[in-house]
């Protein structure tokens, strides 16, 4: 028998999330993030599944010219832009649109000395303050692209650092407004949460990662509310049980001691597979389909199930860390980290099956 651990990645899920997505904005266009190898999900298939998405949106040159080697014909955006004269001219010649997000990268594109054209997306510093013009100097960007020879389509783009919580994005949205009023030019504004929660910030493109995966972007609404189903669900099994009295401590620095007799089950999942080693003591878990939670400190290769109440629970038994049955957020809350870390952590010794 292999080593039992499993990522089942349910593609199903996938389209069904992105149809949320379009019934929640149904006049922007979809811009899928699939950044970080679609969050865990693994590039290509995520792509393959989001394929009714009209654009793509990550991070790195090699993943956007591979997708585009593999037919997708959708917009494919460059969230951090080019890093150098050569990202450009691959830009160009894969037609992917760039971020530009500070002025040396406008520097890069004045020094730009092929013909063939780029489409960027501005970015305007909303009050994140982590990538972008603020909106004084982003009117004289704008300006110097819209002079560019080699530069065809602008998009004005910024990003919200507060639209899943109670604070939300009036000023932010206001300030971009207050900006790109001016212009007659596509924006795109939205991560899922203000999908979600702030149809006037929908634009022309929303820029949903997060709930494509099936993850709530809230604390206070579960993804099962939001209509959303989890894509990806990590399990496991247990290859040990172990059978403790009364003093008995557990794992590395012996963070359990039981209280009195008890069963406690060795699953086969520890932080080189992408669990969180910080999840402490009573982090949720299902095991064959019951709710228990962990016990002392999370190993590099296993961790520990309470099986008190579970004498039905042996070696072999089936053990969801996270996904369906078990909300990833709620694993993620317990762990002190959001459903994004755990999703993206999973690490490449996992076997993925679909
Ligand atoms: C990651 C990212 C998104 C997607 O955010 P979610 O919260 O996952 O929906 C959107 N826009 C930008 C610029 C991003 O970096």
């Amino acid at each position: 028998m292999p080593r039992p651990i499993q990522a089942h990645i349910n593609l199903s899920a996938l389209e069904n999330n992105l149809r949320m997505a379009r019934r929640a904005a149904p006049s922007a266009r979809i811009m899928a993030v699939i950044k970080a190898d679609g969050y865990g999900h693994g590039l290509m298939r995520t792509a393959g599944a989001l394929s009714a998405a009209d654009g793509f949106a990550l991070l790195n040159m090699q993943d956007a010219v591979q997708l585009r080697e593999a037919g997708f014909r959708q917009t494919i955006l460059l969230l951090e832009g080019a890093f150098n004269a050569e990202d450009l001219a691959l830009a160009a010649r894969y037609d992917l649109a760039c971020v530009v997000h500070s002025a040396w990268q406008l520097a890069m594109l004045d020094a730009y000395p092929e013909r063939e054209k780029l489409d960027v997306w501005l970015k305007v510093n909303s009050g994140m303050n982590r990538l972008g013009f603020a909106p004084q100097q982003a009117a004289q960007a704008l300006e110097q692209l819209r002079r560019h020879r080699a530069v065809r389509d602008i998009t004005l783009m910024t990003h919200f650092a507060n639209a899943d919580e109670p604070r939300g994005i009036a000023e932010p949205l206001a300030l971009f407004n207050n900006f790109a009023t001016s212009y007659r030019v596509p924006r795109s504004l939205a991560n899922s949460a203000a999908l979600l929660r702030y149809p006037e910030a929908h634009g022309d493109w929303v820029r949903p990662g997060l709930m494509l995966y099936g993850a709530s972007p809230f604390i206070d609404v579960s993804a099962q509310q939001l209509g959303l189903q989890p894509a990806m669900t990590l399990r496991s099994r247990i290859i040990a049980v172990q059978e403790l009295r009364a003093g008995d401590e557990i794992g590395y620095g012996a963070l359990f001691r039981a209280e009195h007799a008890m069963r406690v089950g060795i699953v086969a999942c520890g932080y080189a597979d992408g669990y969180p080693r910080h999840a402490l003591n009573g982090t949720p878990l299902l095991a064959d389909g019951q709710m228990t939670q962990t016990l002392g400190r999370v190993s590099m290769d296993m961790l520990y199930a309470d099986l008190s109440r579970l004498p039905q629970v042996d070696v072999g038994s089936a053990v969801t860390l996270w996904g369906e049955g078990l909300p990833v957020e709620e694993v993620a809350r317990a762990a002190g980290t959001v459903s994004y870390e755990l999703m993206c952590a999973l690490t490449a010794r996992v076997p993925v099956v679909c």
